[in-house]
Order: C-alpha cells, then structure tokens, then sequence
C-alpha cells in the first residue's frame, strides 16, 4: 500500500516564521513556526485539523521538530481552504 499523500493539494504561502513543514498523510501540512532553534517560542500547527502544538504550548525546536512530524505521520484530514 502506498504511504504518499491520498490528494496533492497546493501549498499555502510560507509564513515568514516558518521554521519546517511536514506534509501529512491527508495532504496537508503542518507548519512548525518561531523564532528559531535557540528559543522555546516555537510551536507547530496542523493545516488541516487544526490541531497545535500543547504542554506548554511554546517549546524549543528540538522538542518541536518530533512532535510535529508524528503528527503530520497520523493526521488524515485534507486542506478544507
Ligand atoms: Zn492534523
């Protein structure tokens, strides 16, 4: 069974803090945004089920960088806009 994504959707602009996007196995993206590795402002936010980043909300990237790419390996949901 294939593990690309189910739909190619476009992808949206690039936020200037963007930091690193996952695509998701729904076609959408989670975008992982702040100021960068040496700050615990960082946070990820899934595109499509509009899921975040949790417990603190706001953590360093190495923290970050996993869980925003486990997510991005589970979430289904598709782009809706
Ligand atoms: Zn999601």
């Amino acid at each position: 069974m294939s593990t690309a994504p189910l739909a190619a959707f476009t992808e949206p602009d690039r936020p200037k803090n963007l930091l690193i996007r996952f695509i998701t196995v729904g076609g959408s993206y989670v975008d992982v945004t702040g100021p960068g590795e040496h700050s615990k402002e960082n946070r990820w936010d899934c595109r499509g089920c509009g899921d975040s980043s949790d417990r603190p909300e706001e953590d360093y990237l190495f923290r970050i960088r996993p869980d925003a790419n486990n997510h991005a390996a589970a979430c289904r949901a598709i782009p809706l806009g």
